[in-house]
């Protein structure tokens, strides 16, 4: 593993967060004390980075005085209250104002700044999301909302009563970091290990979906490499991660590594090996979220077979709760138990092919029979229904009716880029800076790439 991109110590070690600075920055506004606040922004209802704010906030701790632009600031007299809480499940953030202390109508009143002002789409809130308020006397006197990473929305009480609403930016360093390493106990663990986060082992196996069986072809001594983007405040403290735009497989079963690419003309991102192919097939070889499941081949549990004449389906073990992806696009024909199936799904695809999913917990929300579904939606989750020792999906592929091994089929392949010569230019370029930023970050670029993916000529 290489990360040439370590983020510096913080400067100032009494904000070592950037919570910990927006928090200041927020007592200041309504405390009026001499806090500081380094690499914050302020930043108006359009998103843009206010007048003069870039240079005054490059040089750390500026006051934040000089951060804001002219937003009425008056600072209520103190002392003041404040409450933090997160959003809960099927609350409103309205809800959560009024659970932190502050009147309905004046919850309501502050947020709806931020409504009409185009900060923040209430229709896409999810739970967890933070707010902190500042009670005067039992009455609202301002507000943080924690937007996202790097985000907060601060909405304060005027001496006349009205709410002005301000976005608070980070400044966010764009960063690529590199993990690879020889496949220990799962790449899940490994990658986790070496800082990715959930996020990226879940698009890493999505990627290797199509061409790889998590459960048998993953062996001890394979290796991964996955390059992904982060994000990190001025003092360099890592916000958020970002997309990942590099995958490869280094394995018995498969050495294959892909590039993410958007091509210019469908927009459609994809990931492409080094010729261009797109990774995507016609069907997923592992129509399950994999990052759970390329669990320890160490002490992999050893029940579960895989596709025998007498048993026409392939097994994978993964823990109840796991995510069941719809093979291919199709359509729902079947979704309901069906004796030792137990909670069943079967979808139809174009040209005579069928999947089916057995021994289901339970069915996505609003998953029928009927309904259209698209390649790697979630269509169900693992269970253990039916006659089944323990929690695994049963996989099947029917042909005309007639069911075939999945991890042998040979699937109509995606999108080659090089039958669009202009496309493939892009790409090559596209390619070629992921391989720079995969050499500084001392990728052996020849070990991974060229025996199975030769440079086109
Ligand atoms: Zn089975």
């Amino acid at each position: 593993m290489q990360d040439t991109q370590k983020p510096t110590e913080p400067k100032a070690p009494a904000r070592s967060t950037l919570s910990h600075g927006v928090k200041s920055l927020v007592a200041l506004l309504v405390l009026g004390t001499g806090s500081a606040v380094a690499g914050l922004l302020i930043a108006g209802p359009n998103g843009q980075n206010g007048p003069g704010t870039a240079e005054a906030a490059l040089a750390p701790p500026p006051l934040a005085a000089t951060l804001l632009t002219a937003t009425d600031i008056q600072p209520p007299a103190p002392p003041l209250q404040t409450a933090t809480g997160k959003l809960a499940r099927r609350e409103t953030l309205t809800g959560l104002v009024q659970r932190l202390g502050a009147p309905a109508n004046e919850a309501a009143g502050a947020l709806q700044t931020l409504y009409d002002e185009d900060l923040l789409d209430p229709r896409r809130l999810l739970p967890g999301l933070e707010a902190e308020v500042f009670l005067d006397d039992g009455h609202l006197s301002a507000l943080n909302v924690k937007a996202e990473a790097g985000r907060n929305l601060f909405i304060k009480r005027g001496t006349d009563g009205n709410w002005t609403a301000a976005a608070l930016n980070a400044r966010l360093t764009p960063h690529y970091h590199r993990v690879s390493a020889p496949i220990e106990t799962s790449i899940y663990e490994t990658a986790l290990k070496l800082g990715a986060g959930d996020q990226q082992v879940v698009d890493y196996a999505s990627v290797f979906a199509y061409d790889v069986d998590f459960q048998r072809e993953i062996h001890p001594g394979d290796s991964f490499e996955m390059v992904y983007e982060t994000y990190t405040d001025e003092a360099g403290h890592p916000v958020k991660t970002g997309n990942l735009i590099y995958a490869s497989l280094d394995g018995k079963a498969l050495t294959r590594s892909f590039y993410r690419f958007t091509p210019s003309d469908d927009g459609e991102t994809d990931y492409f090996d080094f010729n261009g192919e797109s990774a995507t097939k016609f069907l997923m070889k592992t129509p399950i979220n994999g990052a759970r499941l390329s669990s320890s081949f160490g002490n992999r549990v050893h029940p579960i077979s895989g596709y025998t004449r007498l048993h026409k389906g392939t097994d994978f073990a993964a823990p109840s709760g796991t995510p069941v992806y719809a093979a291919g696009n199709g359509t729902v024909v079947w979704a309901a138990r069906r004796g030792g199936y137990g909670n069943y799904i079967v979808v139809q695809h174009a040209n005579g092919y069928k999947t089916a999913y057995a021994h289901l917990s339970r069915y996505a929300r609003g998953l029928r029979k009927g309904r259209r579904v698209r390649q790697g939606e979630t269509i169900g989750y693992v269970g253990s229904t039916g006659a089944s020792t323990g929690p695994h999906l049963h996989y099947e592929v029917y042909i005309n009716g007639k069911p075939v091994n999945a991890m042998r089929l040979k699937l109509p392949t995606g999108r080659k880029l090089a039958e669009a010569p202009v496309i493939m230019d892009e790409f090559l370029k596209s390619r070629d800076a992921i391989d720079e930023i995969r050499a500084e970050q001392g990728a052996g670029l020849l070990s991974v790439s060229l025996p199975v993916n030769p440079p086109s000529p």
